[in-house]
């Protein structure tokens, strides 16, 4: 079976309804095709204590502002699904979830995007398929020798898992911080942070309000022609929710250096000493999820794809939305997606 669209948006989380919101405000034709079966792309996935690093209005979609959730100032995971699930259905967008897009293909002068219930034959498509689906493990010795459990921050879910077990966390940055403290302050594991360098906390009166802030003075600076500020990495890496500072506060949230290798039993210190471990946690994040654009050839660097702004700059009808940085300042962010989001239908527009 095969259908037309002007606009393709190939992935229905937050960055792909952000888009949905500008293509219906700019009356284009489209189609949102998500592999979720239902709204909330990857926050239908996160752990039970998981929190919001801002306020709700501070991790708003554009149009529409997240409602506080009560007796949270940083709401969580399932209150931003809500959210999700509201807008989408606010706004009218056409979401097709279940629906899984395994490749995109020129043809001519359309591009093909080939999903398990039929192709689609589009005048642009915006990618916007996330980090989720990508977790990322370091290639560190002895990962296949250790006969105990593996797991990544995608896999986790709550302390009860793991009870009288000894666990190990790996990861300086904030799903680290947030598994090491869930598990440290609940008590029933016995828990060791581990990370590559000295864990860099942001002072506890920043939260994700500021780092927009400072991605914003970033954005400003590189559009005038200045030199990078360096971005949300300047002032640090984890920000102090409550649960964080929490422990932090109680001393039960100290990292030791990262080991040199897994053993059999648990983990090897460059120095030769040992720790005993029964199941490792590895918070070393995500990469995007681009296998859908392999067809058309434009990998660069680290797994990128080049880009000016959202456009690929080997495909002008092709636009990746909210994988990072380097698809707009804060991109990955609720509250940083929507601008990116704009520029995209706004240079497609142009385009068609
Ligand atoms: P996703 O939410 O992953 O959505 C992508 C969608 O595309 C999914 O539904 C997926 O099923 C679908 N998809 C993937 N591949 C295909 C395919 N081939 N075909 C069809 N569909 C596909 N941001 C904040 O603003 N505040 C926070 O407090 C915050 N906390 C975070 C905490 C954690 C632990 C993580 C990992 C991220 C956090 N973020 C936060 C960052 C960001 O907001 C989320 O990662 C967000 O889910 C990214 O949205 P997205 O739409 O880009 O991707």
């Amino acid at each position: 079976m095969t259908w037309r669209a002007d606009v393709v948006v190939v992935g229905g989380g937050q960055a792909g309804l952000a888009a949905g919101y500008h293509l219906r405000r700019q009356g284009l034709d489209f189609v949102i095709l998500d592999a979720e079966a239902a709204p909330g792309g990857a926050w239908r996935h996160m752990w039970d204590s998981l929190h919001l690093f801002s306020p709700a209005p501070y991790s708003s979609l554009p149009g529409r502002l997240m409602p506080a959730q009560p007796g949270e100032t940083y709401p969580e995971a399932g209150h931003v699904v809500d959210y999700l699930t509201d807008y989408e259905k606010r706004y009218d967008l056409p979401v097709q979830h279940g629906t899984r897009v395994d490749a995109v293909r020129r043809d001519a002068d359309r591009l093909l995007v080939e999903a398990d219930s039929g192709t689609w034959r589009a005048k642009a498509v915006i990618s916007a398929t996330g980090s989720w689906s990508r977790p990322f493990l370091p290639a560190v010795p002895g990962r296949s020798v250790f006969t105990g459990r593996q797991l990544h921050t995608v896999n986790y879910r709550c302390p009860a898992d793991f009870a009288d077990q000894r666990v190990v966390v790996v990861g300086g940055g904030n799903s680290g911080a947030q598994i090491a403290a869930d598990l440290a302050l609940d008590g029933r594991a016995g828990v060791t942070w581990m990370t590559q360098r000295p864990p860099r906390f942001l002072p506890d009166d920043i939260d994700g309000r500021a780092l927009f802030d400072v991605a914003t003075a970033r954005r400003r600076a590189l559009d005038a022609g200045r030199t990078d500020t360096g971005g949300v990495a300047s002032l640090g890496d984890i920000v102090a929710v409550p649960p964080v500072r929490a422990a932090r506060d109680a001393g039960r949230l100290t990292a030791k250096p990262m080991f040199a290798q897994l053993t059999a039993t648990g983990v090897r210190w460059a120095d030769g000493s040992q720790s005993d471990a029964d199941v490792v946690i590895w918070c070393t994040g995500f990469r995007p999820a681009l296998a859908h654009l392999a067809p058309l050839n434009l990998r660069g660097a680290r797994g990128h794809i080049p880009t000016d702004g959202t456009r690929a700059l080997d495909e002008p009808r092709l636009h990746l939305l909210g994988y990072g940085d380097w698809t707009g300042p804060a991109s990955a962010t609720l509250i940083g997606v929507g601008r990116p989001a704009r520029d995209a239908v706004g240079e497609i527009a142009g385009l068609l």
